[in-house]
């Protein structure tokens, strides 16, 4: 039975900061550059504390020599190390990488896993990693993915009262549709960093303005600049809405 669910006014609020954000940025297609789910889940690791752009400068030369989840897991550590040393931790990474492919090949048949449960198990993959991943590689919505930017703009969009990435992320689920929740995270990634960056948002020239509570803070600067926020501002990284009363944003 269809059952039509009356939306809270935070809801509508956030279906209309979407619909805007659609409007806004209507490319919203992950920057990664990648030919097969385990090159994408390679590049997301790649990506921690590191723009794509870097991203994309290393996995070209990656993935030319090691362009599967059986090459990686053979290679030689150091070798994959020097490859993407400038995207920062790379010993980690590499490190990471190597046992997620490992993993792949010994449990998966040298296929990624398409179940959240099972991408968690893998070295390095936390939910936003497996959230870009399945979104974008299997066009499965589990959830939303939180990262620095998905987090400052939703607390100061008064969208979540967390800074925890999970609490973030489960508040997101409840107030937007779920086939939106990728998208959602790649918009306001775009506007975080085009509009309403860390130090200085531009409300001015914000076209959230009308819907965001904290688009008056440059006379109340406390919550832009509280210090929980500029902690974030350094960190390298429910129940499903579903809108039948509401026109769906295409
Ligand atoms: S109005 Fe200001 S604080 Fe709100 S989203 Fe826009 S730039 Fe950010």
């Amino acid at each position: 039975m269809s059952i039509t669910r009356k939306l809270s006014a935070k809801q509508q609020r956030a279906i209309e900061i979407l619909l805007r954000l659609k409007q806004l940025y209507p490319d919203a297609t992950c920057s990664l550059n990648y030919e097969t789910p385990v090159q994408l889940l390679v590049a997301t690791i790649l990506s921690a504390q590191c723009t794509d752009e870097r991203v994309n400068k290393v996995t070209p030369e990656l993935f030319r020599r090691f362009p599967d989840a059986a090459a990686i897991a053979s290679a030689d550590l150091s070798e994959i190390e020097t490859l993407v040393k400038s995207t920062g931790f790379y010993r980690n990474k590499s490190k990471n990488i190597q046992g997620a492919c490992r993993m792949i090949m010994q449990q998966y048949g040298g296929e990624l896993p398409q179940l959240m449960e099972d991408l968690l198990k893998l070295a390095g993959v936390a939910r936003k990693t497996a959230n870009v991943v399945l979104a974008n590689a299997f066009g499965i919505n589990m959830g939303v993915t939180v990262d620095t930017h998905v987090k400052r703009l939703s607390y100061r969009l008064g969208l979540t009262e967390h800074t925890d990435p999970i609490r973030v992320e489960r508040d997101l689920m409840k107030l937007l549709p779920q086939p939106d929740w990728e998208n959602w995270s790649i918009r306001l990634i775009f506007h975080g960093r085009a509009v309403c960056t860390a130090r200085k948002p531009a409300c001015d020239r914000c076209t959230l303005a009308d819907l965001c509570p904290s688009a008056t803070l440059t006379q109340k600067p406390m919550l832009i600049e509280s210090p929980e926020l500029e902690e974030l501002e350094n960190e390298p990284e429910p129940a499903i809405l579903t809108l039948e009363s509401q026109s769906k944003p295409t």
